[in-house]
Order: structure tokens, then sequence, then C-alpha cells
């Protein structure tokens, strides 16, 4: 098994088995893999449909303007 970093999509259901926070995604080429660690559910994703979906809490923090 190659070592490729892996990160889970918090708040993504896997379209198969509709279990909740089981997506892996993981770079390979030019382009994300995302797979469902229960069910093993693989799919290729685009670039923004995986940034799109992942919420980046930590990004939002740091961007957000207290009055
Ligand atoms: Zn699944």
């Amino acid at each position: 098994m190659t070592a490729k970093r892996k990160r889970f999509i918090a708040g993504a259901t896997c379209p198969v088995c509709h279990s909740a926070d089981t997506l892996a995604v993981w770079r390979e080429d030019n382009s994300y893999r995302v797979a469902c660690v229960k069910c093993g559910y693989t799919q290729g994703q685009d670039d923004d449909m995986i940034s799109a979906k992942r919420p980046d809490k930590e990004n939002i923090i740091g961007i957000f303007h207290p009055e």
C-alpha cells in the first residue's frame, strides 16, 4: 500500500451506503479520488467539487472579522 495523504470529508455522506464521515479523499495525479472506507465505493472528483464540499472551519475562523 502506498502512503498517500488521505483526509476525511467532514459531513460528506457516501452515495452508496449513506454513511456519514466515511469518505476519504486523496490526490492522485491531477485529480482527487474519493473512497468510502465502509463499503469500498470509489470515485474520481474534480478539484472544485471537493473544495466546495469541504468545510474548512479553521480558515473560516481566520477570515472572520468581528465588528
Ligand atoms: Zn459507503
